[in-house]
């Protein structure tokens, strides 16, 4: 006991010191829960209801919105794989008494927020054109692609497979695992991704029963085909992984040719930004209006220069 709590305090960081004990868990235990008990993985699926009619579901770094309308549901983003959204839709079946996917609207194209697109076969997917091509690119190597993913999974077994670690260590190695292991399922299977059927490229707006879904291209920033998402009559924006907290914006392409799109969709924003109530992002974190408007700050400085 004495051996195993000094290790714990070996890769406990400073600050979790104040932690009581029955945080840290020993993952050999959880190791042998989750074998014995199949729904394990199941209770990783958080379900947050944001409004009586939108329902915020995660695991781990996925993040899949519904909007039930009167005439059928939207969803945002799909996630990594098909597993595990397959266990979602079934939440969202649970939540609103309901299998009519009308729309699946993905924020871009990387492939946590696709990968499950072809759980929602039956809805019309919707996403920017240059979303086609970034598929196309990120799935042209098969090969590398599940390397790649191989890797990225020893890499979380080996986490897990550290003697101790706190309980927050062992759910996000867990669920990262999980995520990587299910991607890897499909790539082996020779998945078929499936594309948007609708694509724009500078707005669309989708109307169903009685909501709008505003959509605008930001421009290349933190992918090729990065959107944001308005629905007026519920005051929700979607920003997918163009902003983090504090406002921070994600910047892949800094030598973006697209700056002035980016000045246009800012401009686009500042005009809702007195009605929005929340801020949804691409891995289901919550912004206030606050955080927004520093990211627009940040970004007129960036796009300016
Ligand atoms: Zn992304």
């Amino acid at each position: 006991m004495k051996n195993s709590f000094k290790k714990v305090l070996k890769l406990v960081p400073l600050s979790l010191f104040l932690l009581t004990m029955d945080q840290v868990v020993n993952s050999q235990i959880q190791h042998e829960y989750l074998a014995n008990d199949i729904t394990t993985l199941d209770s990783f699926i958080n379900v947050k209801n944001i409004r009586s009619n939108v329902v915020l579901t995660s695991f781990g770094l996925d993040a899949i919105t519904a909007i039930k309308t009167q005439e059928g549901i939207v969803v945002i983003d799909a996630g990594i794989a098909t597993g595990i959204t397959q266990r979602i839709r079934h939440v969202i079946e649970y939540e609103f008494h309901s299998n009519g996917f009308k729309y699946l609207i993905n924020t871009h194209y990387h492939p946590d927020h696709y990968g499950g697109n072809s759980v929602f076969d039956e809805a019309e997917i919707v996403g920017h054109k240059n979303g086609l091509y970034e598929i196309a690119d990120q799935w042209e190597d098969t090969a590398k692609a599940i390397n790649r993913l191989t890797k990225i999974v020893s890499e979380y077994e080996l986490a897990l497979q550290a003697s101790e670690l706190t309980k927050a260590e062992w759910i996000e190695s867990i669920t990262q695992k999980t995520r990587y292991s299910s991607a890897l399922v499909d790539a082996q299977s020779g998945y078929k991704i499936l594309e948007p059927a609708i694509t724009f490229e500078d707005s669309l707006q989708i109307e169903l029963g009685e909501l709008k879904f505003e959509m605008i291209y930001f421009g290349k920033c933190h992918s090729n085909s990065d959107i944001l998402i308005y629905i007026p009559e519920l005051k929700i924006l979607f920003t997918g992984d163009l902003v983090f907290k504090y406002g921070r914006p994600s910047i892949v392409y800094p030598q973006s040719d697209e700056k002035e799109k980016w000045i246009r969709a800012i401009d686009w924003i500042e005009k809702r930004i007195p009605e929005i109530e929340t801020v949804i992002t691409g891995h289901g974190v919550i912004l206030t209006t606050e955080d927004i408007k520093s990211f627009n700050q940040k970004i007129m400085e960036i796009g300016l220069n």
